[in-house]
């Protein structure tokens, strides 16, 4: 009988010699590994070194790869929200690679604050007195409650008591936040009186959350933002407004419905106003925190502030981002551009993925959905390629594990790729890879 090779001499197989010392060892153990814990006889050599070799081609790659996003969902969590623009992502790029000014003054010289790259724009753009931005917009919700409501009442309705996802629940973070949560209304409807009676009992800040991945339908209802902040003031009370993506565009252009915009909020009222950099505008991950002046000052100098920086990466994406709408080239925007891709132009190139695969493809329309939070049950118009093969599952994985990954969904035991988020080239390399599947997955 066979005995297993020591770890040592199995990672000095010369199959092995173009990787690095670190993965020819880790690919040695876990081949040696697998086949112990399989029980069974001992495998001959070239099995042996045939795995080390398959494990060690993985172990080599970077976790983090492209992928070309087929998915049917254009701000899809899993595949890092929004793409930016080219010209963004050089922006990221040059920052990487490079010292920045993030904290010079240009002035002076000496030390200046990284928000001045950002803030500016954000004023422009929103019509608020000030800005600031930070990681995410969950920390951006954390950072203003913790810095201006703690010891205060903070009025919620029953209706806004969401979990983004994850651990993140909305009534969860007002209370660590230190503050009394007071429940206003009922789950499907919360009226003005029920506010008054909050901000009777002693509430001095009124905070909303967008209903950003579920809707409520049937008997519903809520009095208007504008109203509630006008109620909140005339108590001398604050209003603060999740309003999770941070859209600054009207998005019925686009054939969806209508979403609230940073702008809108800020002139509704709203003392603060809180979004995300990577949903509705399509930028880097960060969080935006937009509002009165006097209550920004606070936001900025609680020591959490300093826990939630964001880095400079993000910074010269987001500015970048900011700069692009600020110039009227939202279109440039790869999250409109791709909502704003005629179905002609979709349907050819959900042609081009069909007739690349291998076996049989039926070219059909679906709906495109934004993702990350927004419009949950809605969407844009789109045509897709439906590949048919022996088992779904098994095709969506070999597309999944290809370079780069492919990613669509299963639907009807079909698997069906979406090319409307994709750039001409992400069609060119999904078409590549659909070319050199394997026959026996057909
Ligand atoms: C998405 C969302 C958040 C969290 O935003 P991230 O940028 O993902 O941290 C917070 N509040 C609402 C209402 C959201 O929709």
């Amino acid at each position: 009988m066979n005995r297993l090779p020591s770890v040592d001499r199995l990672s000095r197989s010369p199959e092995l010699e173009k990787f690095s010392p670190r993965t020819r060892v880790a690919a040695a153990r876990a081949a040696i590994d697998e086949f112990r814990s399989a029980g069974g006889p001992a495998p001959g050599p070239e099995d042996l070194v045939r795995l080390a070799l398959e494990l060690a081609e993985g172990l080599a790659n970077p976790l983090v790869r492209p992928a070309v996003n087929l998915s049917g969902v254009v701000l899809h969590t899993g595949l890092g929200r929004a793409r930016l623009a080219p010209e963004a992502a050089a922006q990221v790029a040059m920052a990487a690679a490079r010292s920045v000014t993030v904290e010079i003054d240009p002035e002076t010289g000496g030390r200046g604050d990284r928000q001045e790259a950002v803030r500016g724009l954000l004023v422009e753009l929103t019509g608020a007195e000030d800005a600031i931005v930070v990681n995410n917009c969950a920390a951006a919700v954390h950072l203003v409650l913790r810095s201006l409501t703690a010891q205060r009442g903070v009025a919620l309705s029953r209706g806004q008591m969401v979990e983004i996802g994850g651990s993140f629940r909305m009534p969860d973070i007002v209370r660590d936040s230190g503050c009394a949560l007071v429940e206003v209304g009922c789950t499907n409807r919360t009226s003005l009186d029920d506010y008054r009676e909050a901000l009777e009992s002693g509430c001095s800040v009124v905070l909303r959350c967008h209903r950003s991945n579920f809707t409520m339908t049937g008997f519903v209802g809520e009095p208007s933002a504008k109203e509630t902040a006008e109620l909140a003031h005339s108590y001398g009370a604050l209003t603060i407004d999740d309003l999770g993506s941070g859209c600054l565009v009207d998005t019925t252009r686009y054939g969806l419905p209508k979403e609230r915009t940073l702008h809108e909020a800020v002139s509704d009222g709203a003392d603060v106003v809180m979004g995300s950099g990577d949903k509705l505008l399509g930028g880097p991950q960060a969080g935006l925190i937009v509002g009165r002046r006097d209550l920004l000052r606070q936001v900025r100098t609680h020591p959490l502030a300093r826990a939630f920086r964001i880095d400079k990466l993000c910074l010269a994406g987001l500015e970048a981002t900011l700069r692009m709408y600020a110039e009227g080239r939202e279109s440039d925007v790869p999250l409109w551009r791709s909502l704003a891709r005629s179905l002609a132009a979709v349907k050819r190139d959900a042609r081009r993925l069909a007739d690349a695969f291998p076996g049989r493809a039926v070219v059909g329309q679906g709906t495109t959905e934004l993702g990350g939070g927004s419009f949950p049950g809605a969407g844009v118009p789109t045509w897709r390629a439906g590949l048919e093969s022996r088992s779904a599952v098994s095709l969506l994985a070999a597309l999944r594990n290809s370079r780069p990954a492919v990613i669509g969904r299963i639907e009807k035991d079909l698997v069906w790729l979406d090319p409307r988020p994709a750039e001409a080239e992400d069609i060119q390399e999904a078409v590549a890879v659909l070319r050199r599947l394997d026959p026996e997955l057909l």
